[in-house]
């Protein structure tokens, strides 16, 4: 057998945690119970597994397990995030502030809502990736409903002052939404010291399962009214109806409930890791850092590539390392990141620029054989 990719794309999706799949396991095949099956023990079973993991999900972000929806990821969170505020608050006012950095998942839907009539402003950010938050605060109209910000940027690691823009949208009775889905389990996020609104969150960023997130919906101070993307049974409060994916649930839950213990360990090796790769990578010379050094998340580094061939990089490493790029797509005609033409980098240096995520899993070992092949790959490069 070949020797695998060392993988450092852990922004992508992240394994699942061995302890979170042996949880799962039973909940295919023992404990089958449709959670909404009130009339039996198959269904009590499902049923407490699904509020234990509701608590195990509420406890790490700071919110109450009734504020809790289950969905199928992040995507999906946005969606009824935006969507649903949207319809019910349009006949407040139709304008919507998200910013350029944004992940796909909130801009389309942005665009979408734009077709059914909502006034969307995409605020720029600055070369570090942070928001000004003076043209923040004048962009906020009197029919403002509903600020869509990024907790932590899944490009380049950059952390929003999430905590100051909720304050400001607070201020002026605006709901603030925030895209958390490469922050939770990561760093520290509570929605009530951040006085967060609505929270989008997923397993399979935190070494959960795919398919499975939430939507943090605060349920006072205000109280957030939502209209649900999905019709059916009612579950969830009505804002989510289907039958509850109860092992991808217990997995969420778990996955959670191991990183409100060792996320702070997890941090600070992880962070030593990603420095490691840094200095490695700065003694190649013409590399640059994207993001707000002071900001950024503990385990990415977002790097340009300044030199001719930089664009064909990826391609020679892809044997040895798993990372991404700084471009849409790999192919020929790549696209350069939306987010670092935002941040001002030129269309060369924005494909000539990879995302470094590290995890868990990572060793140093996988860092030093990383760091060997990118210096062997990019001399090769620079010398043709
Ligand atoms: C991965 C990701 C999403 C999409 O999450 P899914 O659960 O895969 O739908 C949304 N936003 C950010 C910032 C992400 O990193």
């Amino acid at each position: 057998m070949t020797k695998q990719p060392v993988y450092l794309d852990y922004n992508a999706t992240t394994p699942c945690d061995p302890a979170v799949l042996s949880e799962m396991l039973p909940y295919f095949t023992q404990h089958f119970g449709n959670a909404a099956s009130r009339t039996h023990a198959y269904g009590w079973v499902a049923e407490e597994a699904v509020s234990i993991a509701r608590e195990r999900v509420a406890k790490l972000i700071g919110a109450d397990s009734s504020e809790i929806i289950f969905t199928s990821g992040a995507t999906e969170a946005i969606n009824l995030a935006l969507q649903g505020a949207f319809e019910t608050y349009q006949t407040k006012g139709k304008h919507i502030i998200t910013f350029q950095t944004e992940h796909k998942a909130v801009l389309d839907t942005c665009a979408y809502l734009e077709k059914k009539g909502a006034v969307v402003t995409f605020l720029p950010i600055d070369k570090n990736g942070m928001p000004d938050l003076v043209l923040f605060e004048q962009s906020i109209r009197a029919d403002t409903i509903l600020v869509a910000a990024m907790y932590a940027n899944n490009e380049t690691g950059v952390v929003f002052p999430v905590n100051e823009m909720a304050a400001i949208a607070k201020k002026h009775g605006v709901i603030f939404f925030s895209d958390a889905t490469q922050a939770v389990g990561k760093i520290p996020v509570d929605v009530l010291k951040d006085d967060i609104d609505l929270l989008a969150l997923s397993a399979h960023k935190f070494y959960g399962p795919k398919g499975v997130g939430a939507l943090y919906v605060r349920r006072k101070n205000p109280r957030v009214k939502l209209n649900p993307l999905l019709y059916g049974g009612g579950h969830e409060k009505g804002l989510r109806s289907g039958t509850l994916n109860v092992p991808g649930i217990v997995g969420l839950g778990k996955a959670c409930a191991i990183c409100l213990v060792d996320m702070q360990n997890d941090h600070l090796r992880i962070q030593q890791l990603r420095d490691q790769l840094l200095n490695g990578l700065s003694e190649l010379g013409c590399t640059s850092l994207n993001g707000d050094k002071q900001h950024l998340l503990p385990h990415v580094a977002n790097i340009s590539f300044d030199f001719a061939g930089a664009a064909q990089l990826i391609g020679q490493l892809s044997k040895h390392i798993a990372v991404s790029s700084g471009s849409a797509c790999t192919s020929a005609s790549a696209e350069p990141s939306h987010v670092l033409k935002a941040m001002g980098l030129k269309d060369e240096l924005a494909i000539g620029s990879i995302r470094f995520s590290l995890g868990r899993f990572t060793t140093e070992d996988e860092i030093t054989t990383a760091l060997t092949k990118i210096k062997q790959v990019v001399q090769e490069l620079r010398s043709v």
